[in-house]
């Protein structure tokens, strides 16, 4: 396996060697609880002051405005919830209060969700408020000032972990400090840290939120900043730990190795600054430039912090940049990582009102204070590997080797899928649902395999990109109608309309005939519509679908068997067991040709597995479904598309198979 470029630094780091030695001496050595009065826990209460000092000096603060918490969502919560009961005591004893809860739109989800649930458990009946951020992700400051004078509470983070926009918390300052404004303000400095000056206590901020994780320190420990006089009620009570704000026997092991990292902030040996790091961060960009020709950048590059890249490849979705990145060892990801794992489109890209395809497509890249000319290097080298995967290209990408550049490929799925169809005998092909962002990708495949796109048809088509579709001829069918068609070699293409629905039948026709028996594919709306194509499609045709919600890919008109509800997943540590009871079975790799350049094949418990990228899977499923007893076993990187290769089949009738939960990436750690 290739070593990793971990580019995801926004997401978590690796805990600095020094700070681990020093949680590790915290858990073995120095074990004893601070509030002991014993020398043991006097010996761990000189820790925690320790760690203090060092937390206030890397963020330009006193040691008692610092408290340590769990991470930035809980000093996000405690700031919110301290914000929120001072407001309720104004409103109490009749004082004026603002009635807006304002932030920005790109904040990260810790902000909204704590404003609406506190907003809600204490009954506040306040207004969220979301501040709208220009194209470049800079917020409006001339609404600020409108709506300040309205606000209890202001949150505005010190720079964006997805796109890196560092916000201009010096217009956003002389606005908190208008005459008069009685609105607290919260700033999420999680990205901030190490990466930008912060001197906290000569600001009007209020609360802060830091997050260790972010910053080579383990996960479990982060800080909040209080400035002085800022209203306050704790989260947590219990043992009146730190100083009664934050109850509960002291994460000591995340403290000492926190404080570790601070202190190497501080000194300014161990991490690079600012001027280091901005030419290794145009480096990845310039390699990005040169490996995606059509490549977007999301964020104006002196906007952003020095360590973070977004950007776009025009014809790609994330998810297979993602994937293509993660072939060549390069680990990136599409946005937060919490986003990420709920597959939902970035709600920063989106606030930014990007294009679709630009928040469809969006990339982060992000390394940390601690890269260094090497890593970047290394990382360049990577980079070049992946555009080359992709030039490799168009075809690769779409599924397509140009030996088998026949039949049907789908190009994009979800929301809308688009499907190629290719005819190697008469060099032709025709695309049906096209996307704009998609036309460039296209072209190249139809244009590197010598064929000629003789027709675009169906959703979309209308668009710029449509083609003027050569005169069809009719063709019988088995029902006795006739309907218009377009011939690729010996296959016809038929537009049938039914029920004011466009469908399109593709087979091989016996002259001006086509056969139910010969229809090979239907395309049409999302669910088959089983009873409909009787005498006019096979029970075996497959129904590729012009939009996928349930995420089933193609599915077999009439399926033999329905699928059964057993578990359709097997567990990577029961694999070789299973296999060796199944020697049968069969192991298919979907991941697509470009994810392959530079990466062996996937080799689990001694089996190879056949390459059947998911973009062929309808076009084999015929094929697949012709040995229905064999047991196979689909695999990909996370087990995503996998999950889905599985619900074809069984939804196709076929029972035995089965999925390998986590994918490659648990499977050949
Ligand atoms: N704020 C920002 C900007 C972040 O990037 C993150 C982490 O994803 C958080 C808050 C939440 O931090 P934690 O994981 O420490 O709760």
């Amino acid at each position: 396996m290739l070593d990793d470029i971990y580019l995801d630094t926004n997401a978590t780091t690796a805990v600095l060697p020094a700070a681990a030695q020093a949680a590790l001496h915290v858990m073995q050595s120095g074990f004893g609880n601070p509030s002991s009065t014993h020398s043991t826990g006097l010996r761990a209460r000189h820790t925690i002051t320790a760690a203090r000092q060092s937390a206030a000096r890397a963020v330009g603060a006193q040691p008692e405005q610092m408290v340590f918490v769990s991470g930035a969502t809980e000093a996000i919560q405690t700031a919110v919830l301290s914000a929120l009961c001072h407001l309720r005591t104004q409103r109490e004893t009749g004082q004026p209060t603002g009635r807006l809860l304002v932030y920005g739109a790109t904040e990260h989800k810790a902000v909204p969700e704590s404003l609406a649930h506190w907003n809600t458990v204490l009954g506040l009946g306040l207004e969220l408020r979301a501040l709208p951020v220009d194209t470049q992700g800079r917020h409006d400051i001339a609404l600020l000032r409108a709506w300040a004078g309205d606000a209890a509470l202001v949150c505005t983070m010190a720079a964006n972990n997805e796109t890196g926009v560092v916000s201009d918390l010096r217009s956003i300052e002389a606005v908190m400090r208008q005459e008069g404004l009685q609105a607290l303000w919260l700033v999420d400095c999680v990205q901030a840290l190490g990466k930008l000056p912060l001197q906290l206590e000569a600001t009007r901020i209020d609360y802060a939120a830091f997050s260790g994780h972010k910053l080579h320190a383990p996960k479990g420990i982060g800080l909040l900043y209080l400035r002085s006089g800022a209203p306050f009620t704790p989260l947590m009570a219990g043992g009146g730990q730190e100083a009664g704000q934050r109850a509960g026997t002291e994460n000591m092991a995340g403290i000492a190795a926190f404080a570790t990292v601070l202190d190497a902030l501080a000194e300014g040996h161990t991490f690079h600054g600012h001027a280091q790091m901005l030419p290794w961060r145009d480096r990845l960009a310039q390699s990005l430039r040169e490996a995606f020709p059509g490549i977007v950048f999301n964020t104006p590059l002196a906007e952003a912090l020095p360590t973070t890249l977004n950007f776009s490849v025009a014809g790609f979705s994330s998810k297979e940049l993602l994937d293509v990145f993660d072939a060549v060892g390069v680990r990136v990801s599409a946005g937060s990582a919490c986003s990420a794992a709920k597959a939902l489109p970035s709600h920063v890209l989106e606030a930014m009102g990007l294009p679709a395809w630009r928040t469809a497509s969006a990339v982060r890249m992000s390394f940390s204070p601690l890269a260094n000319e090497a890593f970047i290097a290394q990382a360049c080298v990577r980079i070049a590997a992946a555009g080359a995967a992709i030039r490799a290209g168009h075809l690769a990408q779409s599924g397509v080797a140009p030996a088998r550049a026949d039949g049907v490929v789908q190009l994009a799925s979800g929301a809308q899928c688009t499907w190629l169809l290719l005819d190697a005998a008469s060099r032709s092909a025709v695309l049906l649902h096209p996307q704009a962002e998609l036309a460039e990708r296209v072209q190249g495949t139809v244009q590197g395999l010598g064929y000629q796109l003789l027709a675009q048809w169906g959703n979309g088509a209308a668009g710029d990109g449509a083609q003027a579709t050569p005169p069809t001829l009719p063709v019988r069918l088995g029902d006795g109608s006739s309907a218009p068609a377009l011939r690729l070699g010996t296959q016809v293409l038929v537009h049938v309309q039914r029920d004011g629905r466009e469908f399109y039948l593709y087979g091989n026709a016996r002259g001006e005939f086509l056969a139910p028996e010969d229809v090979r594919f239907v395309f049409g709306p999302a669910s088959p519509d089983t009873a409909g194509w009787q005498g006019v499609a096979g029970p075996l045709a497959v129904w590729c679908p012009d939009s996928d919600p349930q995420e089933r890919v193609a599915a077999v008109i009439q399926p033999p068997q329905p699928p059964v509800d057993d578990a359709w997943t097997l567990q990577p540590e029961m694999f070789d067991q299973w296999l060796q009871r199944h020697p049968e079975a069969l192991l298919v790799d979907v991941r697509e040709p470009a994810e392959f350049h530079g990466a062996p094949p996937a080799r689990i418990a001694g089996h190879t597995a056949v390459n059947l990228p998911m973009s062929r899977l309808a076009d084999q499923l015929g094929g697949l479904l012709s040995e229905p007893g064999r047991p196979l076993v689909f695999v990909c990187r996370s087990g995503a598309r996998s999950t889905r290769a599985v619900r074809c089949l069984r939804h196709s009738g076929h029972l035995h198979a089965w999925g390998l939960e986590g994918g490659l990436a648990l499977a050949e750690s």
